[in-house]
């Protein structure tokens, strides 16, 4: 097991009367190599729980397991955890700042000490794992398109090697294109090995790539399954300022009106081989 958190809870304000939880009682594990995704309502709690993961955040109550060592013991040192668990806020490429990309993505294997020769192996490494053009290496990370920066951050943070990245909102404010390509990306990351965590508040992305989706709400968890199991529950969703993917209300329009359709569809493709076999008919 990668993670397991048992009955976390945590408030900004602890000394507080009555203090406020921005994450409440919450447990659950990841396996390594599993893709999960973590979904709720802005201020739900998203972003204070993977801050757990990492140690940039102890929980107020509660245990954190990682690799089955507990790293919110007292003197846990969280050097190593912070190089395997590699940790991609949202807009990672502001903090972009060498004058080249391959300097810029250099950047972690240098401060881990590595020699110079192990610190570009590992960084091409990670700039071919995000599919960065290899002639743009000496470009200024400032010339770059939105996606191509984005890319570029994350390779910074895959040249540590970790063995777990976490992304919050990795695709804010990209466009389909660029979209496609992180998540895509994701999936060529997971089945190399590496266990994804993906925050996100597009119901169609986590449907189509995670395996396993966490929903927050309030601070608490509200549901943990496989995506054909949490989007079920579509107004329960709604009720908590989420949706779910257009292809399970497409589905819903077409049971309301007669026709013989599973409840829940994920995938595009599916969706359109249920359409194309309605109009044959
Ligand atoms: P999300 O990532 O789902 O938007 P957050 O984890 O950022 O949610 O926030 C959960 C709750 O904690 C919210 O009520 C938010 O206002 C509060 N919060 C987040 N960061 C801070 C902070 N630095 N200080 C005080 N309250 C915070």
């Amino acid at each position: 097991m990668q993670f397991e958190l048992k009955d976390v809870s945590f408030s900004y304000q602890p000394d507080a009367k009555e203090p406020k939880y921005a994450v409440h009682h919450v447990s659950f594990s990841v396996e390594k190599g599993e893709f999960l995704a973590i979904i709720g309502h802005t201020g739900s709690g998203k972003s204070t729980l993977i801050q757990f993961l990492d140690g940039l955040l102890k929980p107020t109550s509660g245990k954190v397991f990682f690799n089955g060592t507990e790293i919110t013991a007292k003197g846990y040192q969280y050097s190593n955890l912070r190089r395997l668990v590699g940790l991609v806020f949202q807009y990672p490429e502001h903090q972009l700042f060498e004058t080249t990309v391959l300097k810029d993505v250099c950047y972690g294997p240098k401060n881990m000490g590595l020699d110079k020769e192990e610190q570009q192996a590992r960084a091409i490494r990670a700039l071919k794992a995000v599919r960065f053009p290899e002639d743009s290496y000496e470009k200024s990370p400032f010339d770059l398109s939105g996606g191509e920066k984005r890319r570029v951050a994350i390779a910074g943070v895959l040249a540590m090697e970790p063995e777990c990245l976490i992304l919050d909102e990795p695709t804010a404010g990209l466009d389909p294109h660029g979209r496609e390509d992180i998540l895509s990306m994701c999936r060529e990351l997971q089945g190399s090995g590496i266990t994804v965590i993906l925050v996100s508040h597009s119901m169609d992305d986590v449907a189509e790539f995670a395996e396993r989706i966490l929903v927050m709400d309030s601070g608490e968890l509200k549901y943990d399954g496989a995506p054909k199991e949490v989007f079920r529950h579509v107004d329960a969703l709604e009720g908590i300022g989420l949706s779910a993917p257009e292809t399970v209300y497409l589905m819903r329009e077409l049971k309301k009106r007669g026709y013989d359709v599973p409840e829940v569809v994920l995938n595009t493709e599916e969706a359109k081989e249920i359409l194309l076999d309605i109009f044959k008919k």
